[in-house]
């Protein structure tokens, strides 16, 4: 299966799990709900214990959650991957698995989703990490931070969340392999069909799949693709921490992950239209969009994702605006929904300084260029002309709020 397309990948991949019943064998994955499984003998239960090989307790894994990990490891070309309830449980158990503990030091991208700082400041941080952040295009200033003896890992994303800033992903993983750390890349906003970090010598790959691999709006779910050692370690600490993934919810982002190609094919071409519309909009003061060719990054996210397209993700901010004009742009939205999160077939619009990097001092978010009038839209998969009118209309209602 792996010398397939990507696009026949998403269609197929983890379908060995549709295991043959008495009846017939079933076209799609069965959702095997049970917590608990029987072994012909206690030596065979012993030896499930004992190798992995086998299910015997829910949070030791379970079929139908296998098959989505089998199948995102596949098309992240990776020898495996690991599942997890949350993108926020995935990226914990990254930093654990890399290395995090009392006295070691976590750099991080500075622009990175919100709740990943507050996971490092709030809650690693009080049992004594340390967290560095920079700017992740200074590669100078990565490896010097790097090179501080008690540096574990670096932690970026692909596409940064809301500010669009694309990490040189093979420049950073030379970078922090130089210097004998790991490279943690949440790549959610890329998506597998975009880019595959892993082949890339990243270490974890993590995805919140409540987003774009699952993609309908109906299911929170993470993963880490990885190399098959460090799988197993993920694995082991996952039977204490028991942040998995369930059943439904794994059928669920399998099921979605079906579509993935399709949808962001069709959401990358839409995503460059509303990326181009906007930008030629007086409204708009500046464009954060990877495919536009003042994108600083736009070059490299060009050699990256090797003409596939640039992604569905766009911020934006309104001219001269700030939270009133915001809040009267979001609600006049009439197709698009004002909601917390992305990566939907639905278009969604967040605004950043409110939702997503709230637990961020003004100040620095002000730094890292959050202002009050930053706008993330999620292009989703109706008709592009749609999606122009409803921002149209909405803008001339933030206009009417100066
Ligand atoms: N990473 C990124 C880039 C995100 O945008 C999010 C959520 O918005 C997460 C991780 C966390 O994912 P989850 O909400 O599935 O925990």
């Amino acid at each position: 299966m792996a010398d397939k397309a990507f696009e026949t990948l998403v269609v197929h991949a983890g379908k060995e799990f549709a295991v043959p019943t008495p009846g017939g064998r079933p076209v799609t994955v069965p959702i095997d709900m049970s917590v608990g499984y029987a072994q012909q003998s206690m030596k065979a239960l012993d030896d499930v214990f004992a190798t992995g090989e086998g299910y015997v307790y829910v949070r030791y894994g379970t079929p139908t959650v296998a098959a989505f990990e089998h199948a995102v490891a596949a098309l992240e070309a990776a020898p495996e991957a690991v599942a997890y309830g949350s993108g926020m449980a995935a990226l914990t158990g990254a930093i654990l698995g890399a290395g995090a503990k009392q006295g070691s030091t976590v750099v991080c991208a500075r622009d990175v989703y919100g709740a990943t700082i507050a996971l490092l400041r709030d809650v690693l941080g009080t049992m004594g990490v340390e967290m560095v952040l920079v700017d992740i295009t200074d590669h100078k200033v990565v490896a010097e931070a790097l090179a501080a003896p008690a540096a574990c890992t670096l932690v970026c994303e692909t596409v940064s969340n809301p500010l669009l800033v694309v990490a040189d992903v093979p420049a950073l993983a030379e970078i922090a392999h130089q210097q004998g750390a790991t490279l943690i890349v949440d790549s959610t906003f890329a998506t597998p069909y975009l880019y595959r970090p892993y082949l890339d010598g990243v270490d974890y790959v993590v995805h919140s799949a409540t987003k774009y691999i699952s993609g309908h709006g109906d299911v929170m779910a993470g993963v880490i693709a990885c190399n098959s050692a460090r799988a197993t370690d993920l694995r082991n600490r996952q039977k204490s921490l028991g942040a998995n993934l369930g059943p439904m919810e794994a059928w669920l982002a399998l099921r979605g992950i079906r579509t993935l190609a399709l949808r962001m094919k069709q959401q990358c071409a839409s995503a460059a239209r509303v990326a181009a519309w906007l930008d030629a909009d007086p409204r708009v003061a500046h464009v954060n969009y990877p495919g536009l060719a003042h994108h600083a990054q736009h070059e490299l996210t060009a050699r990256l994702f090797a003409g596939k397209g640039f992604g569905a993700m766009i911020s934006f901010d309104l001219r001269n605006a700030g939270r009133a004009e915001v809040f009267a742009l979001m609600e006049a939205l009439q197709l698009i929904a004002p909601v917390t999160t992305l990566g939907d077939v639905y278009s969604l619009m967040l605004y950043p300084a409110m939702a997503s990097h709230r637990g961020l001092p003004a100040e620095q978010r002000k730094a890292i260029g959050i202002g009050d009038g930053l706008v993330r839209l999620s292009v989703g998969i109706e008709a592009p002309e749609d999606i122009i009118a409803d921002l149209d209309q909405a803008l001339d209602s933030a206009q009417g709020a100066k």
